[in-house]
């Protein structure tokens, strides 16, 4: 990050405006609201900024910068249009460790100032770290269509509830809930839609409910989080991790999903990455009653779908005994995600007519597959975990009568930029591998459908960032 992102009070704190045009007016606009104390200095200051003066909202002096302007000054906002002059007042500014903003002089700035979406008291401001004004300006376009005019009003409604909360419901869980059932609910609508009076209504039968209400039961929702791409997730996933107080996650599950996360949950990583440490499942199925019965709402995250080879079943016939309430939340599993990244279509009228999704690990009671349905012509059969018996896996399909010829992929670390997929068929399958040397996670597809590959990857993972090279 090339800068810290903060908010500044101002209030009662002296800024030196130096400049006296139109941007040094749209500066002091801004200044005045945060209630600075203000200063432009210029040889010439237009009009509105002299009215301003007049009228003692801020002090205009009349004549060229001097160093000792900068005396007392928290902040300095230099606007002229001579650069050489700008530049001189950023020095002094800097030795003087008075931050100091040159406008559209980034190299001359301490600090930039962010495009902004105003909702007073709710600000949104958007930096691109000075790299695209435009990008800037686009996304700015499209958060004020998007965050609804009384916004900020809607924030000092909510904030005028606060201290009813205090007096009528429990503790600070109780109370964040509560207000979420207020944004999240018809509350919002109604005050955003200009029926204050409704709003209020509602607010005070939630109110009612809430503290006459026995202590909220917790609960786990046994959430996917997908393949890896954290688009991948559901909207209904993202609101779980957003709501969540303990989120228990596998390893698998990447940090920018993670990332996605409430602030303040507590992260707990439950391991379960082939091979590598992981806590034992009863200790899981424990720590997740544990902290349901708590009263707390708690997401058991896992990487794809949580019943595709995720022992989601286990862990929610647990909490079943132990009478918590659970929901569960599907994701996209590896399968899926894979083939649609690859250009692997997992069924197709001319090549394939079932797809069966197959562990490579051998079964607890050593059952096998049933590889002759695996090996039948026009089945698509996916390996999830299956690297480690790829020899295994190859011979039991050609004993059942595939084809040496039969196409095969594996795809490491799919739907990830770092996604690889490597073709072969089942005859070299395994030398393939060997040379690769490739990644966990991988996903094995055998099937004609592979051959589709050739023709609709699409998922580049390698992408060229610097423009003006290859132009
Ligand atoms: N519940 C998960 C699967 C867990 S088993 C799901 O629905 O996807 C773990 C196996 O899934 C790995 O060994 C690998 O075979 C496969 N897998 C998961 N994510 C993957 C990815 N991004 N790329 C390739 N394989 C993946």
């Amino acid at each position: 990050m090339n800068y810290f992102p903060i908010f500044f009070d101002l209030k009662g704190q002296r800024v030196l405006v130096v400049g006296g045009g139109e941007v040094a007016l749209r500066k002091v606009t801004l200044l005045e609201r945060c209630g600075a104390i203000i200063t432009v200095v210029a040889p010439e200051i237009a009009p509105e900024l002299m009215e301003r003066a007049a009228r003692g909202v801020l002090a205009a002096t009349v004549r060229e910068f001097e160093p000792d302007d900068l005396e007392g000054a928290r902040l300095v906002i230099v606007a002229t249009s001579r650069r050489a002059l700008n530049r001189w007042i950023a020095t002094l500014s800097e030795a003087r460790a008075i931050p100091v903003n040159v406008v559209d002089d980034k190299d001359a700035s301490r600090f930039i100032v962010p495009a902004i979406v105003d909702r007073d008291p709710v600000i949104v401001a958007i930096s691109t770290g000075g790299t695209s004004p435009v990008l800037a300006r686009r996304l700015r376009e499209r958060l004020e269509a998007y965050i609804p005019k009384r916004f900020g009003d809607f924030a000092l409604w909510l904030k005028g509830l606060r201290q009813t909360s205090m007096d009528k419901l429990r503790d600070t869980q109780e109370r964040r809930r509560f207000f979420e059932s207020l944004v999240d609910g018809p509350a919002s609508t109604r005050f955003i839609d200009g029926d204050a009076r409704g709003a209020l209504r509602i607010a005070q039968q939630l109110l009612a409910t809430t503290a006459n209400a026995p202590r909220a039961a917790g609960e786990v929702a046994l959430v996917g989080a997908g393949p890896g791409d954290p688009e991948l997730l559901t909207l209904k996933a993202l609101r779980a991790l957003q709501d969540a107080d303990v989120i228990l996650h596998d390893r698998l599950v990447s940090s920018a999903i993670l990332d996605m996360a409430r602030r303040d949950a507590a992260l707990v990583c439950v391991g379960k990455s082939a091979g590598g440490q992981s806590t034992a499942q009863q200790e899981i199925n424990d720590l997740l009653i544990r902290h349901a019965t708590e009263g707390k709402r708690v997401v058991r995250l896992k990487g794809g779908d949580p019943f595709i080879f995720g022992r989601g079943g286990e862990e929610l016939e647990a909490l079943a005994r132990a009478r918590i309430n659970f929901s569960v939340i599907p994701g996209i599993t590896a399968a899926i995600g894979i083939a649609a990244y690859a250009g692997i279509p997992l069924t197709h009228r001319d090549h394939a007519h079932s797809v069966s999704f197959v562990t490579g690990h051998a079964d607890r009671s050593g059952k096998e597959p049933d590889w002759r349905a695996l090996a039948a012509p026009g089945a698509t059969a996916v390996f999830y975990m299956g690297l480690g018996r790829l020899d295994h896996i190859v011979r039991e399909l050609i004993r059942a009568g595939a084809t040496a010829g039969r196409p095969a992929a594996l795809v490491s670390q799919g739907t990830l930029p770092e996604q690889r997929v490597l073709t072969a068929t089942l005859g070299t399958l395994s030398a393939v591998a060997a040379r690769a040397a490739l990644e966990s996670p991988t996903l094995l597809i055998v099937g004609d459908v592979v051959a589709l590959h050739s023709t609709l990857a699409w998922f580049s993972a390698t992408v060229a960032t610097d423009v003006s090279q290859s132009a």
